[in-house]
């Protein structure tokens, strides 16, 4: 089965003085099909933990696995293709070429994978639509809204029909009803794809959206959503 697990995983940073644990012994699974949201404000570990799950980084201790296997242990080499062959990424600042295609955009990551240009715009052609821009596939991101951008963005990060989803703070430049439409869609796309999808946000809303919430804090993990770090609504 396709579940993301995190045992007691541990990250340090050796800054001037003294190590810090940006990550301080998490444990976490997510199953086929659940989209989990890891609510934390600036600086928790969010993206440190992120990074782990897409072996990016590795974890000083602790193991990250997917589908049974141990993606912790991989060599450079190794990580890097099971990122290209398993991880869609998403991310707030949205990573395309301004004066690509959004087709172009969404295809590129498939070269590497061994596809020709053409292969990979068939590939990633029906991943524009999904996200509702097939009309708009030959058009730059230049010429689109934000909320457009992050829609290509998410067909990028699918492109590769991934089968694990990450997203770090994908609503972070995007006005409340624009993270709405974002947070519905990725929501929907984890459940039809039944892919594990784990959002990271400082965007309480996002809670509405998600299957379970956990609170990430200093690095350390807590269930639910921790109301004392909402932010204070004036009136
Ligand atoms: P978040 O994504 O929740 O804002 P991060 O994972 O980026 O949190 O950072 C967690 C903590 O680790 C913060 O205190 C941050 O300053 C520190 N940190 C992050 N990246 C590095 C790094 N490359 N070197 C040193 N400290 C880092
Ligand atoms: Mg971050």
């Amino acid at each position: 089965m396709t579940t993301l697990e995190l045992h007691n995983v541990v990250k340090r940073y050796q800054g001037a003085g003294e190590a810090i644990s940006a990550v301080d012994g998490v444990s976490l699974r997510i199953g086929p099909g659940e989209f989990v949201a890891l609510y934390g404000p600036s600086g928790s570990g969010k993206t440190t933990l992120l990074s782990m799950a897409a072996a990016i980084m590795r974890p000083d201790d602790g193991e990250v696995c997917f589908d049974g296997r141990r993606v912790s242990d991989l060599s450079e080499s190794e990580s890097a293709r099971y990122r290209r062959e398993n991880v869609g990424m998403v991310s707030q600042s949205f990573n395309l070429l301004g004066g690509a295609t959004a087709l172009d955009n969404a295809s590129l990551k498939l070269l590497p994978l061994g596809l020709t240009f053409r292969q990979a715009h068939r590939k990633a052609l029906p991943w524009l639509e999904r996200v509702g821009l097939g009309a708009r596939a030959k058009h730059t991101p230049g010429e689109m809204s934000m909320g457009e951008r992050q829609r290509v963005a998410i067909a990028k990060a699918l492109a590769n029909t991934p089968r694990l989803l990450l997203a770090d703070e994908p609503t972070g430049n995007l006005d409340s009803q624009r993270s709405r439409e974002i947070l519905g869609m990725l929501a929907e796309i984890s459940h039809e794809h039944k892919l594990p999808a784990l959002l990271v946000t400082h965007d309480p809303q996002a809670t509405a959206f998600v299957d379970r919430t956990y609170t990430l804090r200093d690095g350390r993990l807590s269930n639910g959503l921790d109301v004392e770090l909402l932010p204070t609504v004036h009136q």
